[in-house]
């Protein structure tokens, strides 16, 4: 009887652990991705779900930091740099033990090459190291509150004179960079608007060194989101300042290099430049 009583127990309790394992198996963390397959110039959107803290992501061989997007999981926006060579990638996360691969495709987005010819005196004319730095640090803000909740509004409405995305060829040289804004020609004056809600991270002045980009405001929206106005005739906000969307931070010009009055209009994913449309189209 003893016997029998004993052997009951142990296999109630190897019921009961067969279920603890059962639950264990059910609440793994999951990877889920909204495509897998993206064009050069847009983005993924990675949710790890499942999970309480903060898990690791990578994509060609770089690591993203995701961001609490829920109680139980985490988010990245992880981008397809415009000039990455299209074909077969994955997206890897992991956390503990589990880990996760998801295969994915980068389309090309079949965008035209422009052929930029530059006299030796242009083709002379570079950012100032300290301009580059500052901008790419900027660019590069990761902070862990999202700071946007909406879909985004264009900065300022007029004629779209140059898309985001084109690549281009300097002086016949192979393709090594590309459009990393949207433009839009206005008059100068035309109030600038931010698109979405976020605090201002740098303000940069022709008049101190910012000679390619001009006055130039950059806005942190969280999570690795960045957006760039440049080439500014006015600058109205302050490094530190958190904007609303559709407050004005300043006014189109042509500052810095640029060929007549216009905004350029660029929006960053961890420092690698998306089309900013994207975020006009959809709500993140
Ligand atoms: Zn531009």
């Amino acid at each position: 009887m003893l016997r029998h009583l004993a052997l009951t127990c142990i296999l109630f309790l190897f019921s009961q652990l067969n279920a603890l394992s059962g639950a264990a198996v059910n609440s793994q963390p999951d990877l889920t991705l909204d495509s897998t397959a993206k064009q050069q110039g847009e983005f993924f959107v990675v949710i790890v779900s499942g999970i309480s803290h903060r898990p690791d992501l990578w994509f060609n061989e770089k690591r993203f930091t995701m961001f609490r997007h829920d109680n139980d999981s985490y988010r990245a926006l992880v981008p397809a740099e415009n000039l990455m060579k299209p074909g077969s990638y994955a997206l890897l996360a992991k956390a503990g033990s589990w880990k996760k691969r998801i295969p994915v495709q980068i389309v090309s987005n079949n965008l035209p090459v422009q052929e930029i010819w530059l006299d030796e005196k242009t083709n002379r004319l570079k950012a100032t190291k300290e301009e580059k730095a500052k901008v790419k640090a900027a660019l590069k803000t990761l902070s862990e509150t999202k700071l946007w909740s909406d879909l985004f509004s264009y900065p300022c409405n007029g004629r779209k004179s140059s898309p985001f995305g084109v690549k281009r060829s300097y002086n016949g040289a192979p393709v090594t960079s590309y459009h990393k804004g949207l433009d839009i020609a206005v008059p100068r004056g035309t109030p600038v608007k931010s698109p979405a809600r976020g605090k201002v991270v740098l303000t940069g002045y022709e008049s101190n060194r910012f000679h390619v980009h001009g006055n130039t405001v950059i806005i942190d929206h969280g999570q690795g989101l960045t957006s760039i106005y440049m080439h500014l005739h006015s600058i109205s906000v302050n490094e530190g300042d958190m904007v609303s969307k559709e407050d004005v931070i300043g006014t189109v010009g042509s500052t810095g290099i640029s060929t007549g009055p216009h905004l350029h209009w660029g929006v960053y994913l961890y420092g690698t430049s998306v089309d900013p449309e994207l975020f006009v189209r959809k709500k993140y």
